[in-house]
């Protein structure tokens, strides 16, 4: 009936110290070798998007089949692409323009519908999703809740513009998620942009694109008069080829909330992107702490369809309330077992609102522990561009073969939200020296439990970070 962290982590060939990361978050700190009781390791193995097999009614031992598609299982799936950069660059205006692209649409009819994601199906066939929610801030806000569905990222620049503050965050943010990007230079119809003036620019960030001799992929448009935007959807193409993205498309479904809210007519409604699996009307489900049967599956043209398969996505009806941006659904045998997860979960989630735990650092520590991890993610920020130099120049040098310091961003300024997002998505320390957090920062680092450390002599700070490295610090670190 009981099991350790460690044996549990074995049966469903997950790391431990995910498990472990896990618990911690649910307000039950382990260690591995720990055993816990079963309801918590059902939980664990469903969150963890596993099945779990009773032997029989009333056989108490629970087998966790390890779930892994087999290969043979897989086939190719669409990408999954968001669109970042800086305010008033174009990304709606390109989002909505490649909307247009879709060679379905005007023949299904529908009407466009804004369900937080939409698929455009191309003349050959085949097809992407992107995602509808701009910024890097609903990115990595999934990403820090776990729920990492983008494939690829397309940072767009204004011509007219260049590289600006958001910018250099969308880069940041895309580089500390090892998502690969392709650059879009928007607003190329205007006669003041200048694309080789960007391209340039964005060798300061370590964004290298093919023209200057480096792997990223980088085209000219315009969304207002559709320049190229064939090129875009080709480079997208292409790079999901060199990634190979599959997914088991024959099996119950598993997908992450893209967005929810309560419809006046309709009831508690959800965008689920389908991960694996195929969600179809009659499937019994748990959506976060919520459960339900679907009634019905509406695509991104306000059409109802039977049945969703990986990368698509698809709103749902007939869950038992509203679940959250970033909840996992997964699909169950029977309603009993929907009700048991998602209570399980709700006292979970009331039990984490009780007891809000600074989750970075022990994740951080965990991390740390296991031999796979080599990196220790940092956000530095300073008082001048001097003083940020000297510090991850410095930083770059304590690394040993086992963990070496990955600077996620830094900086001349305070410490502001998009920095704690960022360390958030990577559950990583933020570094402030002779510079603090704004009153916003601070309250978005409790929420998340991003740790702040100030520091004005360098000494100090190193002597911490090898600490930390070292798995010496407390965890008030
Ligand atoms: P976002 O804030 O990045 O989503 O940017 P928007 O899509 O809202 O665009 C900001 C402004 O730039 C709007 O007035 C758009 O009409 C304009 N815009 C966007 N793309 C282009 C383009 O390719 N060419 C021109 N001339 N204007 C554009």
């Amino acid at each position: 009936e009981a099991i350790t962290v460690a044996e549990l982590a074995n049966r469903m060939a997950e790391r431990t110290a995910d498990l472990v990361k896990s618990l911690f978050k649910m307000g039950t700190p382990v260690t591995s070798n720990q055993v816990i009781d079963q309801d918590t390791a059902e939980l664990l193995v469903s969150e963890f998007g596993h099945n779990i097999r009773r032997v029989s009614e009333s056989d108490v031992d629970i087998v966790t089949e390890v779930d892994v598609d087999e290969d043979e299982t897989l086939q190719p799936r669409a990408p999954v692409v968001t669109i970042m950069g800086h305010v008033d660059h174009g990304k709606t205006s390109l989002l909505d323009a490649l909307r247009g692209t879709d060679v379905v649409a005007g023949e299904a009819g529908g009407i466009t519908q804004h369900i937080g994601a939409y698929m455009v199906t191309q003349k050959d066939g085949s097809q992407i999703t992107f995602l509808d929610t701009p910024g890097h801030e609903a990115f990595s806000a999934m990403r820090a809740r776990g729920a990492d569905v983008t494939d690829i990222v397309v940072i767009v620049v204004a011509g007219d513009d260049g590289i600006r503050p958001q910018t250099i965050e969308a880069i940041n943010h895309t580089k500390a998620a090892n998502k690969p990007m392709i650059v879009a230079i928007n607003k190329m119809d205007k006669p003041g942009s200048n694309a080789q003036k960007v391209r340039e620019a964005l060798l300061q960030y370590d964004v290298q694109v093919e023209a200057m001799g480096g792997e990223v992929q980088d085209v000219e448009v315009s969304a207002t008069s559709k320049l190229n935007l064939d090129e875009l959807i080709e480079k997208i193409q292409l790079q999901a080829e060199i990634l190979e993205l599959t997914a088991n498309p024959d099996r119950p479904a598993e997908g992450v909330v893209v967005e929810a809210q309560l419809d006046k007519g309709r009831g508690p409604v959800a965008t689920v992107l389908v991960r694996r699996g195929t969600l179809k009307t009659g499937d019994i489900f748990v959506v976060g702490p919520e459960s339900g049967k679907v009634r019905a599956l509406v695509d991104d043209k306000g059409k109802q369809i039977k049945s969703a398969g990986p990368s698509v996505p698809v709103e749902i009806l007939g869950i038992s309330g509203v679940p959250s941006a970033a909840d996992q659904l997964t699909v169950v045998e029977n309603e009993a077992r929907a009700r048991e997860v998602a209570a399980y979960r709700a006292s979970v989630i009331q039990q984490k609102r009780t007891t809000s735990a600074p989750a970075s650092l022990e994740s951080m520590f965990s991390a740390l522990r296991d031999k796979q991890s080599q990196q220790f993610p940092v956000v530095v920020k300073a008082d001048a561009q001097g003083s940020v130099e000297a510090i991850v120049s410095s930083l770059q040098k304590i690394g040993n073969d086992d963990i070496q310091v990955r600077i996620l961003s830094s900086g001349a300024g305070g410490i502001t939200e998009s920095d704690v997002s960022l360390a958030a998505a990577s559950k990583a320390p933020i570094i402030g020296f002779n510079v603090r957090a704004n009153a916003k920062a601070r309250e978005i680092a409790t929420r998340d439990g991003v740790a702040l450390k100030y520091y004005d002599v360098i000494y100090d700070l190193l002597d911490d970070i090898r600490a930390a490295m070292a798995g010496q610090l407390g965890p008030e670190f």
